[in-house]
């Protein structure tokens, strides 16, 4: 049996395990690679050889996990997507979703090439119709029951605890006379999360695929998030500012609305302040949360029980529209507005971000992880100014990071997760998670229980056979990190920076308004290389 990781290996986005075994060809999520350009260019890999895929099981609904189904079925993939019922709702929504942006983001391309006079721009990763076309294609399964997608492929979804419907998957492939049991853990949750319930490890097996998102930290003061949130309200509302609160849509959007419904029972959220949900698909996502109730943990259902809406507030409102988006940054007096994304690097939360980042007395709450490059990591890594719709600003409002809402499991909680499987020939490949996190993980487990995880590289194949034997890998380091040509764009820079010192003598005869119109130009360029300069 054949894996190739073709997506967050020593990075968070992309996860995809794109698997041969029994002579079938099956993929175990397939996510959208997001982060910078170069990043999101395997996005449009040819690895993926869609036509080829029999069938692909999804672990949770989060785009870096499926956002690449419409791709696939765009570009031929006709079989089986297997998930859980709760993912299969929230996927509809959510593929949809994304198809919807990647639309909106071609188009915004295509009439900047046409303002430039430039020809053939890039064309959307996948459209609405494809997502639809991919949501045609879902199977739903049920937790702890095994079923059969091909012959000699069993597989059996265990409750992962990360987001509604999220699973870890335990497959048993029988090839060659011969049973080899694997684990995908998927994303796996925090046992204290507000919603869902614990992550439960699933028995035995030979090989584990294993997250390491938080590897290297355990979440500090992860009870606090209640006290925290009310502490940034509080803040911004004495300042009749408004509190910003970048989330994804599902799962997180539904926490803070249960945590501020706990605020609001502790007298905590003052009635002055509307909560505006801005994202059309929170509003879509939390009426799905409404359908599985089952799914919740047991606090939740009792809140439920007693006839009390977790998700529900005095002074609530869902905007639907741009324009009821828009009006929000008229509305003048405290409020809290949550919006997507998460990270910030799309989605109606960069306009929230560009009205108030530079107000003192506002507040931005940031509740998830943040990947590499986006600019919620630059926010939260402290930075003072930030690039929004090409403006830069002045970051003036309170940034406060709350780790309680995070839906990934900390160090300890990995480390717990991890233990009931360890028996001796077991052996574990550490994904999903950055180089620093899984080293420091990978250390914690050999400390503690001795065995040494291997950390998967991106188009890394590992041939994997029998009980807890080493896997055969082979790395494609030259295709996988296609080298950064540094000599020739500085050559290019060089080059040009002497036509311009060359071409000076004739400028200095120009009219004088000519010359201020260069100054211009070459005090931006400057402005640009500064800011290039403080980054290295
Ligand atoms: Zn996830
Ligand atoms: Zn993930």
């Amino acid at each position: 049996m054949k894996v190739q990781f073709l997506g967050a290996a020593q990075t968070v986005t992309g996860s995809c395990y794109m698997m041969e075994a029994c002579g079938k060809r099956f993929c175990v999520d397939c996510g959208m690679h997001q982060g910078n350009k170069a990043i999101e260019e395997r996005n449009q890999s040819e690895l993926y050889r869609p036509g080829d895929i029999d069938f692909i099981l999804v672990t949770h609904a989060h785009i870096d996990h499926s956002g690449l189904l419409p791709r696939m079925a765009k570009q031929g993939f006709a079989g089986p997507i297997y998930c859980t019922k709760a993912t299969c709702e929230l996927l509809e929504l959510m593929l949809q979703d994304s198809a919807h942006i990647q639309e909106m983001e071609a188009t915004w391309e295509a009439k900047k090439f046409q303002r430039r006079g430039l020809s053939n721009p890039p064309v959307a990763l996948y459209t609405v119709e494809d997502a639809l076309k991919a949501s045609s294609l879902f199977h739903t399964v049920d937790y702890h029951t095994v079923f059969e997608p091909a012959p000699g492929i069993s597989v059996t979804y265990y409750d992962a605890g990360h987001i509604l419907g999220s699973g870890s998957l335990r497959l048993q492939i029988r090839e060659n006379g011969k049973t080899t049991t694997v684990i995908f853990s998927g994303d796996i949750g925090r046992p204290q999360s507000l919603i869902v319930r614990n992550p439960e490890t699933p028995p035995q097996a030979d090989y584990i695929f294993m997250e390491s998102t938080y590897g290297d930290r355990d979440h500090k003061d992860e009870h606090r998030s209640v006290e925290e949130l009310g502490e940034a309200i509080a803040y911004s509302h004495s300042r009749g500012e408004k509190v910003i609160i970048p989330a994804f849509a599902v799962e997180r959007t539904q926490e803070i609305l249960y945590c501020l419904h706990l605020l609001a029972r502790q007298g905590k959220l003052p009635e002055d302040m509307p909560v505006f949900v801005d994202s059309p698909l929170a509003i879509r996502a939390t009426e799905v949360f409404e359908r599985n109730q089952e799914l919740f943990d047991s606090e939740a259902r009792r809140l439920l029980a007693e006839g009390d809406n977790p998700f529900e507030l005095p002074n609530l409102r869902y905007t639907l529209s741009k324009e009821e988006s828009q009006a929000i940054n008229d509305y003048t007096g405290p409020a809290i507005v949550i919006s997507a994304s998460g990270m910030c690097n799309a989605g109606r939360v960069r306009h929230h971000l560009r009205h108030n980042i530079w107000k003192p007395g506002a507040s931005i709450v940031f509740v998830g992880y943040q990947g590499v490059g986006t600019p919620g990591r630059k926010i939260v890594e402290k930075a003072k100014k930030i690039t929004l719709f090409g403006e830069d600003m002045e970051i003036a409002a309170r940034i406060y990071t709350i780790n309680g809402f995070s839906g990934h499991a900390g160090q300890s909680q990995l480390l717990d997760w991890l233990e009931p499987l360890l028996a001796s020939n077991v052996r574990v490949i550490l994904t999903h998670g950055e180089s620093n996190a899984q080293k420091t993980l990978a250390n914690r487990i050999l400390q503690r229980f001795g065995t040494s995880p291997h950390i998967a590289a991106y188009l890394e194949e590992l041939e994997i056979e029998g009980q807890g034997r080493d896997a055969a890998a082979v790395l494609h380091e030259a295709q996988a990190h296609p080298r950064v040509n540094w000599e020739f764009l500085t050559d290019e820079v060089d080059r040009k920076w002497g036509m311009f010192k060359g071409r000076l003598s004739d400028v200095q005869q120009r009219p004088w308004v000519e010359q201020t119109d260069l100054q211009d130009a070459l005090e931006k360029l400057d402005y640009a290389l500064t800011r290039l300069l403080s980054r290295m």
